[in-house]
């Protein structure tokens, strides 16, 4: 059985610079492997940081015209590559899903947020996001919302369209001119997007495609002519890419990694909230900052943790859940597992060993849905980011103790709670340290225009990245005041 459909030869990828598609000099490159097989699907130039230079040249020059040609024709360019983005959504699902393990439905449902994304910037122009108003007799103020000029987006493994889309249509739409540096582990779908910005007439150099890793990140965080940086990824490098780009002042935004607790109260929908719990710690293999890591049981719900082990137990990998993005994360949560394990934590539920069927499959990087029992607060299953299909359930007597546990956290993308009593969901929207949090929703992304973002070190910077928050982020406004003196002298006044 074919899970997904793989490129037939390996996709070889190279910077879009100005417009032009370029092997970056002196560049080392990288073999791109499918989570699924292992096998070769791609190569990535690693561009050195002296490379970033060029891309921002042609960028630079973009920025002016893409800036003076105003809003309504910006629009119409962005029509047009949403238009086709839609037009081309199965193939690009089967190209993420190929390069970051996800199931063709999860690559779908990334791209179609990234159409929810392009119809929020789209339906800019028909919203008020400058002003005005006559402050006094003759004195009118007003604030003009302008672009930054050249501005750049970092972004992670796990989401090779969704979280570049996050940022590319609005930074555009707003009249900057966008280097994307795609994660080196998911270039292919990032070159798939440059050759769908080609198609819709994009201005060359308007957006711009830098392959590589860290040093890539250096020039980009190094160039003076970039003005703001959207990152996206584990915390650690979010902090380090925060604290350089601000100290070389630029605008930065970086979102970091996850630990997020679903609290699971007695009255909570026993219909409801086993399904929603293994999907929010098995959807994209756990590998999404959104994805549950703690349940933590309040109380008896013994029967509410038998179902969703006894479903998490029966799902198939390849075809219900995809893979791990390389072999080094498998072994890590495969150490991380028989580490708790050896703390005295339960197995469960062990993914471990589980693969699909057939030789074909034989070489990607597979664990099944795994679950810890018993774990304890000051374990690091119950602390650390692991970043794949593992929840660890934490017992707690008392809603009170649920709320402590998940605000000592240094995290905080997001909370959900499961239950049927309004007050106590009301308690925990109230209390919980979390950007994004649930009511019966275990992966609560919010729909646009409400903005996706967390808080603690799942963030570093202000605001959040989509949504009106991504307008902020992406753009400045100028303050004019304006006097008038009526003047009567001239005849043709009368
Ligand atoms: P990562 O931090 O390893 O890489 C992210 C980006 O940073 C990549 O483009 C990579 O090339 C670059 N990079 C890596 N190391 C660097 C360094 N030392 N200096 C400069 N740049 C560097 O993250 P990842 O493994 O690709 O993605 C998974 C992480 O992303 C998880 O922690 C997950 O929670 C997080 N994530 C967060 C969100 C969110 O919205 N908060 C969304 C998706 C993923």
């Amino acid at each position: 059985m074919a899970f997904v459909q793989l490129p037939d030869s390996p996709v070889l990828c190279r910077n879009l610079v100005g417009g032009e598609w370029i092997s970056p000099a002196g560049a080392a490159t990288l073999d791109v492997r499918s989570p699924y097989t292992g096998g070769v699907i791609g190569r990535v130039p690693l561009t050195p940081s002296a490379g970033v230079a060029p891309i921002v040249e042609a960028a630079k020059k973009a920025a002016v015209g893409w800036q003076a040609i105003g809003l309504r024709e910006r629009t119409a360019h962005l029509s047009r590559f949403r238009a086709l983005l839609e037009k081309n959504l199965e193939r690009l699902a089967h190209l993420a899903a190929s390069e970051a393990g996800k199931t063709v439905a999860e690559a779908r449902a990334g791209l179609l947020k990234g159409l929810e994304v392009c119809d929020f910037s789209l339906s800019l122009q028909n919203l008020d996001t400058g002003g005005a108003m006559e402050v006094s007799r003759g004195v009118t103020c007003e604030f003009r919302r302008e672009p930054l000029g050249v501005v750049a987006g970092i972004t992670p493994f796990n989401f090779p369209a969704m979280v570049p889309l996050w940022m590319i249509p609005t930074a555009l739409i707003v009249g900057n001119a966008f280097i994307l540096k795609p994660s080196e582990k998911v270039p292919l779908t990032a070159c798939a997007l440059g050759e769908l910005m080609l198609e819709a007439g994009l201005p060359p150099g308007v957006f711009s495609l830098l392959h590589g890793g860290k040093e890539a990140v250096q020039g980009l965080l190094e160039h003076p002519d970039v003005q703001a940086v959207g990152f996206v990824g584990s915390s650690a490098v979010a902090r380090r890419v925060y604290a350089e780009g601000a100290s070389r002042g630029k605008r930065v935004l970086a979102l970091g990694g996850a630990k997020n607790h679903l609290i699971v109260v007695p009255d909570a929908d026993p219909d409801l909230t086993p399904q929603a719990v293994v999907d929010s710690f098995t959807g994209c293999a756990g590998q999404r900052c959104m994805a549950a890591s703690v349940l933590v049981a309040v109380g008896n719900v013994q029967s509410l943790i038998d179902e969703v082990a006894r479903r998490a137990a029966s799902m198939e990998v390849g075809s219900s859940m995809g893979a791990l993005i390389d072999r080094a994360s498998q072994e890590r949560l495969e150490t991380a597992i028989a580490r708790a394990e050896s703390e005295g934590a339960r197995v469960l539920v062990d993914g471990r060993g589980k693969k699909p069927q057939g030789a074909a499959w034989a070489g990607g990087n597979w664990l099944g849905p795994t679950i810890l029992d018993n774990v304890r607060p000051d374990m690091e299953a119950a602390q650390r980011e692991l970043f794949g299909p593992l929840i660890s359930i934490v017992r707690v007597p008392t809603l009170s103790a649920a709320l402590e546990l998940e605000a000592a956290s240094p995290y905080g993308n997001a909370a959900s709670i499961f239950t049927t009593n309004g007050a106590v969901a009301q308690h925990v929207v109230e209390s919980a340290r979390a950007g994004m949090v649930g009511v019966n929703v275990g992966v609560p992304v919010p729909r646009e225009p409400f903005s996706f973002g967390g808080i603690n070190e799942s963030r570093f910077g202000h605001g959040d990245i989509t949504g009106p928050g991504g307008v902020e982020f992406w753009s400045q406004t100028k303050k004019v005041t304006r006097k008038w003196t009526a003047r009567t002298d001239g005849s043709w006044m009368s």
